[in-house]
């Protein structure tokens, strides 16, 4: 659905909608990823934490370009999981103010013109 496509009134009683229409917002699937990508970083985090103040033998290198490299890829599925919720469709939430009518639409993206 485009924008332009949202009703300019009320299904059930008719009361017109603002022309202003509410701002875009993410969907919860979208929500939902963005919060499994930053929660996915918790037990990577801790485990190379541990893995830098527990090993007696240097497994891994120290120093802030390892840091850094650790932590790019430790954060690596949290942006990409970002990623993919900024570019998922948006939702606007429809009230009616009149009988309480709400309906949720997925707007799509406008396609660019070929011609
Ligand atoms: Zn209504």
């Amino acid at each position: 659905m485009l924008i332009q496509d949202l009703p300019d009134d009320c299904p059930k009683c008719g009361w017109q909608f603002n022309r202003i229409r509410p701002p875009r917002r993410m969907q919860r699937k979208a929500v939902l990823l963005i919060w499994v990508g930053l929660l996915s970083v918790i037990p990577w985090a801790g485990a190379i934490l541990l893995m830098y103040h527990t090993s007696e033998t240097v497994v891994i290198p120290r120093g802030p370009v390892s840091g850094i490299i650790a932590l790019l890829i430790v954060s690596a599925p949290a942006i990409v999981l970002s990623f993919i919720a900024v570019n998922m469709r948006k939702a606007i939430d429809l009230k009616c103010k009149k009988c309480g009518w709400t309906k949720s639409f997925l707007i799509d993206k406008p396609t660019p013109r070929t011609n």
